[in-house]
């Protein structure tokens, strides 16, 4: 019999965390030590396949953006951060980014053992105040390897090589998930208390990503199939990378402040990274050539690898492309990460609408700290008002399409030029080619088809955001942010 004590159970909930990255961890780690049993489930090595393991591969530092300085503020950031967002933030959230911001880059720094490059912040491009703390693990360790001790240390258990790929759910409740042990590769249902969706953004969506690809959308697309409510998914932040590997992001400060050359004549100066990465959408969907000036104080932060291209070397350029970056929108939350099925919650870069419209750099990491930790607090409080999840559920998954390999490579030829700029027809026309695909019945399911069912589902809730945001936007009202804390 399930009774409470006080605001303890006095049996063990179980939960389910899908992802390893940093609001995974997070989350799992919260949970752990407020008793529970948590399954950390991930497709790769357990915090080495997101975007979380990625960024300091990819960038010359790990930002910070918060308010550090005297005259800096929480309520001046909140400012910022909403005048950005334009009203396509989810209430109360950026309030919480806002306020918990300092003391979560404090923490980030202390627990994943960074160390700051420069003593003090730097005014990133569009600030007034410097904000923008740059850091490098120390000894250049794996950055995630001191949670991922801690989460060990609780109990959490970590499960590598394992993709969720549904739902389940009873009486309106989530209940567990559908998975496929990669080693195995057969299906397996398993049950809990609740799941957190702590799987990313949807750079995989897209061929050219700076994200790892396994995240390709899962959490809009395991919410979407399972009725949750999205929060305007269609909002994405694409960059202009190097267009050879390593793929590398020059930050925004040099790309501003470097010249950018497209079809041989450099880009007016003065503008902001939005207005930057347009223009290069354009020109590229024009066949237009751009390139960064190897002459420019961006090129001079390239990694060897990439000055070392022969382009580089012998004609003082490098070509540039854009690639997918990050996700704005996502499955829509409350200030808690609970999501609008009960049993289901979501943080980190699966969960939209902390941001809108245009998000602040360098809060990627505190987005992911800050709402992983809130959303083990609202299950852990939760969980004593809703009792044990039954060990029961049908499957709500995203539907295997036919010809996974033939999918992905349309998927590749028509997510590729919408990565930043998309016209109403272009996106029209791949809803319709990408939704009429063919999908099997019934629950048979391998990796390789799950995975192309994840970057169809994901692909069909971002383009019919962009297709009618009225309606997408109208779809979440009725969940209030911020309600019930826990
Ligand atoms: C190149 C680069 C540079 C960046 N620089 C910065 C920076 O300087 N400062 C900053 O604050 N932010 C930065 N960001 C953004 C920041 O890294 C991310 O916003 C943040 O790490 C997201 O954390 P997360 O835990 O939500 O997602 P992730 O770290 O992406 O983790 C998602 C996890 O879910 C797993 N997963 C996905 N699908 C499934 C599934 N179906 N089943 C099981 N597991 C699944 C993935 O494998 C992964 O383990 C950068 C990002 C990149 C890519």
């Amino acid at each position: 019999m399930w009774q409470t004590t006080g605001v303890k159970t006095t049996w063990t909930p179980r939960a389910l965390v899908v992802g390893s990255g940093l609001a995974g961890l997070e989350c799992a780690l919260g949970l752990g030590t407020r008793g529970w049993q948590v399954d950390v489930l991930s497709p790769g090595r357990v915090g080495r396949d997101g975007a979380t393991h990625r960024l300091h591969a990819l960038a010359p530092w790990v930002l910070l953006t918060a308010p550090w300085v005297r005259g800096d503020s929480p309520e001046r950031f909140l400012a910022d951060l909403k005048r950005r967002g334009q009203g396509d933030e989810r209430d109360g959230l950026a309030e919480v980014l806002a306020a918990e911001a300092h003391p979560a880059a404090r923490h980030l720094i202390e627990t994943l053992d960074l160390v700051p490059v420069e003593p003090e912040p730097a005014i990133l491009p569009g600030d007034e105040v410097p904000r923008g703390m740059r850091c490098l693990p120390r000894n250049r360790h794996v950055l995630l390897a001191p949670l991922l001790k801690r989460c060990e240390a609780a109990g959490v258990r970590l499960r590598g090589r394992t993709l969720a790929v549904g739902l389940l759910a009873q009486a309106g409740r989530v209940t567990g998930l559908l998975i496929i042990d990669r080693g195995r590769g057969t299906p397996e249902r398993l049950y809990a208390d609740a799941v957190v969706l702590a799987c990313g953004g949807v750079g995989a969506v897209f061929p050219v990503t700076t994200a790892p690809r396994w995240t390709r959308g899962s959490g809009l697309a395991l919410a979407s199939a399972g009725g949750a409510l999205l929060h305007r998914p269609e909002l994405t932040q694409a960059l202009p990378v190097t267009a050879t590997p390593p793929m590398f992001f020059p930050t925004s400060a040099a790309l501003l402040s470097s010249g950018i050359q497209v079809n041989g004549h450099a880009m007016a100066p003065g503008r902001d990274l939005e207005a930057v990465t347009w223009e290069i959408a354009e020109a590229l969907r024009r066949g237009a050539p751009v390139s960064l000036d190897a002459s420019s104080e961006g090129a001079a932060m390239l990694p060897p690898r990439a000055r070392e291209a022969a382009a580089f070397r012998g004609e003082g350029r490098v070509a540039l492309t854009l690639a997918m970056h990050h996700a704005i929108g996502g499955v829509a939350t409350d200030a808690w990460g609970r999501t609008s099925l009960p049993g289901l919650y979501a943080c980190g870069e699966a969960a939209g609408g902390v941001q809108g419209r245009r998000r602040t750099m360098g809060t990627g990491l505190l987005e992911a700290t800050i709402f992983g930790k809130r959303a083990a607090r609202a299950a852990s409080g939760d969980i004593v008002r809703t009792g044990p999840g039954a060990a029961a559920g049908e499957v709500l998954a995203p539907p295997v399409p036919l010809d996974p390999a033939v999918l992905e490579e349309r998927l590749d030829a028509l997510m590729g030029p919408l990565v930043a700029v998309r016209p109403a027809e272009a996106v029209a026309s791949a809803l319709r080619e990408i939704g009429g695909w063919p999908v099997k019945e019934g629950e048979g399911v391998d990796e390789k088809g799950a995975l192309a069912g994840i970057r169809r589902q994901a692909a069909i809730a971002l383009l019919s955001g962009e297709n009618a945001r009225s309606r997408v936007s109208g779809m979440v009202v009725g969940l209030r942010a911020g309600a019930q804390d826990p």
